[in-house]
């Protein structure tokens, strides 16, 4: 049976080659992971569909990749650091400007084929794409993993945006209303809107109408092309025990269950570099040098005048005529501060690092959203989702089950008893049904057991906070990470909440339909307690609560009051001339929501900042979308 499913894809992904990819990409390599690397032996499918996905321009896009500069000139006028959420949109817009010249370095190399396809999004986070960074230390949290979280990130050029969820959600207004009420200026909601608009193409916008949405932005947004019938339970389940359904948590009604939108386009997953950098490859002003990793800023009486890099095994220096903009990330952005001597003078001097501005706050105020995944079994045989007819109708079309994120999509926020029904502190979201490795027959058994899906309790406004400071002078040396997590008692007291919804959505009479039935072993720290009681799962929290990846607050903005404050309102790095940070790290207080689409905006923010800060006029600093 499968030998006919092999051949239809094969004339599939023939027709489909020979009709999209021109004769000059043909020869291109692409990183990895491979399909392979990241599913072991399972069979000849993930061999076929990795190679024709990398040949498939519809797909991997490899006939529009960036070319990258081998060497780097000697100066630019600005230079960007980390090619991530934020620093593509701040590469981009920049390089608008044809009289500036700016210099992308970013660590990582350019985004694998495999990371292209949605359903694949889990097995990418876990690959070899991975910072590998781990927390330590902790008291309250992942106390079953030796007190230590896995902090995820990508090292790739689009950053996260590579392995993320996709999931499109851009916070509440009260967030940046909050922001403001801290002492930063020009950052409410009503004026950050626009720079949402700015970022967004929105592939559904009679849906979703003009007030809240927008099109014609780099990033393309979509409802993905594909639900597992089991999504549709989620909503009905979640009207019957009166959560309610909402058509855009992006809009309108910002509460209830709801099936979001994503960073995807046709059914291919839209990264930053992917939306920002790839329309204008042939860009001159623009140069991009990949697998390069900075080490350090050079500052030179207060301002700073470059950056030190490593890349093939060799340290170079290139200079910068105008600016430096970190957008290295939560964890890496004040890593490389404090290698430059900026931040907390006497762990600054306990490193043997000299002291170029005591900033107190560099790699403090760093926080998360936490979140417990509950999992369940359904009345289903555990068959894989993806299989050789899958694969085919996927190379084909860019439908069926490899173009979404299984039921990934499905998501609540929900306000507990600590907030107002306006501002949501509770989200909720879904696994599984997840069309990713498999041996490639039709109905073949993943296992003999019933089919798994989880429900995951996140807390949206957590107020523990921890820290990220020098493990040694070593810019190779991973930092020390310290989450903190769930040290302040109202984070526990949230997560329960949301269990509680959980579990009430799962006692629906639609879900009970399934028999959806808890199915997690009983943690060996908490058989002191009943299961399932409450003092049950606040024994389960403390051991296997995760941040979900939101890493945030490492370089907070604040205003000149405030101490502990790392940049200001326009994102200068207090006290040093000609050096930004624009990324999740300058988020004083994480938003209600997932992170990247905020991260986009900061980094529309910032590129409007630099061009209003060197005297252009508003009509040459707002292009909509980056052209040549
Ligand atoms: C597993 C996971 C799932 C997520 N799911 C979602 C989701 O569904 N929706 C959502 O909105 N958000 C999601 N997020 C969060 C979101 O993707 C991040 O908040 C966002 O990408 C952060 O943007 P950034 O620019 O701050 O950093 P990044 O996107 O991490 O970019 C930083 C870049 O800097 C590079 N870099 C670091 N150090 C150096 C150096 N020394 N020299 C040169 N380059 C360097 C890195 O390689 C990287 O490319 C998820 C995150 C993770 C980890």
């Amino acid at each position: 049976m499968h030998i006919n499913f092999q051949l239809i894809l094969l004339l599939s992904v023939t027709m489909t080659h020979h009709l999209t990819l021109a004769q000059t990409c043909n020869e291109r390599q692409l990183p990895g992971p491979t399909l392979v690397d990241m599913c072991g032996e399972s069979g000849m499918l993930m061999s076929f569909l990795d190679s024709f996905v990398r040949k498939n321009e519809k797909i991997s896009g490899i006939c529009e990749r960036v070319t990258p500069i081998e060497t780097p000139d000697p100066e630019y006028d600005y230079i960007v650091v980390g090619g991530g959420a934020a620093g593509s949109v701040v590469a981009a817009r920049l390089s608008e400007i044809s009289h500036w010249k700016v210099l992308l370095l970013e660590a990582g190399d350019d985004e694998p084929a495999s990371a292209q396809i949605p359903s694949f999004t889990t097995d990418i986070e876990g690959s070899s794409l991975e910072w590998g960074y781990l927390t330590t230390n902790e008291s309250h949290a992942c106390l079953s993993t030796n007190a230590s979280c896995k902090y995820a990130a990508a090292k790739a050029l689009g950053g996260c945006t590579v392995h993320n969820g996709m999931i499109y959600l851009r916070g509440n207004p009260t967030d940046y209303n909050n922001w403001v009420a801290m002492g930063n200026e020009g950052w409410t909601w009503d004026e950050v809107k626009p720079f949402f608009l700015k970022v967004e193409d929105n592939g559904e916008i009679d849906r979703v109408g003009r007030f809240w949405h927008a099109t014609g932005g780099p990033l393309f947004v979509e409802r993905s092309r594909y639900q597992p019938p089991f999504t549709d339970s989620i909503l009905r389940a979640a009207e019957e025990a009166g959560f309610g359904v909402s058509e855009d948590l992006n809009g309108d009604e910002t509460t209830g269950f709801a099936i979001v939108q994503t960073t995807s386009k046709n059914g291919v997953r839209r990264s930053s570099a992917t939306s920002y950098l790839r329309p204008i490859r042939n860009r001159e002003n623009l140069h991009i040098s990949l697998n390069t990793t900075v080490t350090r800023v050079i500052i030179e009486d207060g301002k700073a005048v470059g950056v030190e890099y490593f890349k093939n095994d060799e340290f170079k220096t290139v200079r910068a005529l105008r600016e430096v903009i970190l957008s290295a990330g939560n964890v890496k952005s004040p890593h490389i501060l404090l290698l430059s001597g900026i931040g907390p003078k006497e762990h600054l001097e306990s490193m043997g690092i000299t002291v170029v501005k005591d900033l107190p706050g560099v790699g403090s105020n760093y926080h998360d959203h936490p979140y417990f995944m509950l999992s369940f079994t359904i009345n289903e045989n555990d068959v894989y989702d993806n299989d050789w007819a899958v694969a085919a109708e996927y190379l084909a079309f860019q439908t069926g089950p490899l173009s979404s994120y299984g039921i990934a999509g499905a998501i609540a926020h929900i306000a507990s008893t600590a907030t107002t029904p306006d501002y949501p502190d509770i989200q909720i979201f879904s696994a599984g049904y997840q069309a990713d490795c498999a041996p490639g027959e039709i109905g073949a058994l993943r296992s003999t057991g019933r089919r798994t899906v989880t429900l995951s309790a996140l807390y949206l406004h957590p107020k523990s906070r921890g820290r990220i400071s020098l493990a040694s002078n070593d810019p190779f040396e991973s930092p020390l990470i310290w989450g903190n997590f769930l040290s302040e008692p109202s984070d526990v007291v949230g997560i329960l909440e949301g269990i509680n919804i959980v579990l009430k959505l799962t006692n629906s009479n639609t879900l009970r339909s399934h028999n959806m039935t808890l199915s997690m072993s009983i943690l060996e720290a908490c058989r002191g307690y009943t299961f399932a009681t409450t003092e049950y799962w606040k024994c389960a929290l403390h051991q296997a609560v995760k941040p979900v990846g939101h890493g945030t607050g490492s370089c907070k903005m604040g205003p000149k009051h405030d101490a502990m404050a790392v940049v200001d309102h326009k994102l200068r790095v207090r006290g040093i001339k000609g050096l930004r940070v624009a990324d999740t790290s300058i988020m004083p207080q994480i938003i209600t929501g997932n992170t990247a689409s905020p991260t986009m905006m900061i980094g529309e923010r910032v590129s409007e900042f630099i061009k209003e800060s060197s005297g252009l006029s508003s009509e040459s600093r707002m292009g909509v979308v980056p052209t040549k």
